[in-house]
């Protein structure tokens, strides 16, 4: 099953549960949910786990790590437990062994199951109808992240990455260690841009852009800092087309990760691009053999 089944899968799952739970209103919480199908919730300062589902007969109890002090991380794990009591086949899956899963929240894992959970924490938190009409309110690019990540009370990443499903502007978001991308989501309108181009999982960042400069200093990471520049597309996918990008840069602190926010500083048309394209070769010197 590749990611962008997955993530269909647990979206469509989702939003049944958000249906028949009457959950039409910002933000969802996961712990009134789970305490409403009769499931603890506990918080524990556990640290290399995000959360764990346990098994006791046929109740089921949550615990999410404090070890992160965010409520936002904090919520997308407890969502992320509750992915596996709703998603078909989790339940068998994750308890092959015994009946505590210890999870890794927050699409880190390659594992499918933790994926899967991870796009429902997404899909449950950030209900997609609801967030489409509440970004249309608060601009653009990381301000406009920030401001949803508030008002659904997630993570800036998962609100990152939700964001790039349902705007119709040409973004990217990018998470990146040092010199290394971790990975990157790209909304539709930019992936259509980029053809078959993709921000790759594990390559190196583009030299000179502005992350890459920014990540050359750990200790900017660690406290958070911040900044602001241009770049291309071209920079970091090749491809055709060259598309101006404001690239915002925030460091994610103790992690030692860095979340970019890459948009398209004009509106992007497809066809115009291409036009232009053709214009440039029509200039182009042609030689004969
Ligand atoms: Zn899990």
């Amino acid at each position: 099953m590749d990611r962008a089944d997955i993530a269909w899968r647990a979206a469509s799952v989702a939003a049944t549960v958000i249906r028949e739970h009457g959950l039409n209103a910002l933000p969802v919480d996961p712990i009134a949910l789970a305490e409403s199908l009769s499931i603890e919730v506990r918080a524990k300062a556990v640290s290399g786990v995000s959360g764990m589902l346990l098994r006791v007969g046929n109740n089921f109890g949550i615990i999410y790590s404090t070890h992160i002090p965010s409520r936002g991380f904090q919520n997308f794990s407890v969502a992320h437990e509750l992915g596996h009591y709703f998603m078909p086949g989790h339940i068998d899956a994750v308890f092959r062994d015994n009946d505590v899963h210890r999870s890794h929240a927050g699409f880190a894992s390659d594992d499918r199951y933790e994926l899967e959970a991870d796009h429902f924490a997404s899909a449950l938190l950030m209900p997609e109808a609801l967030f489409i009409q509440a970004a249309e309110r608060v601009g653009k690019g990381l301000a406009a992240i920030e401001s949803l990540s508030e008002m659904c009370v997630t993570s800036l990443t998962s609100t990152a990455i939700q964001y790039t499903r349902c705007t119709d502007e040409a973004v990217a978001i990018v998470m990146s260690t040092g010199k290394r991308i971790e990975y990157c989501f790209m909304s539709k309108t930019l992936q259509e841009v980029a053809g078959k181009n993709r921000i790759g999982r594990g390559e190196q960042l583009p030299p000179g852009t502005p992350t890459s400069d920014f990540n050359k200093d750990p200790q900017r990471v660690r406290r958070a800092e911040r900044t602001t520049g241009t770049s291309d597309l071209q920079d970091w996918i090749g491809g055709r087309h060259s598309v101006e990008l404001c690239e915002e840069v925030v460091g994610l602190g103790g992690y030692g990760k860095t979340l970019t926010v890459l948009a398209a500083t004009a509106a992007v048309d497809l066809e115009e691009l291409e036009e232009e394209e053709e214009t440039v070769d029509s200039w182009k010197p042609r030689f004969r053999r």
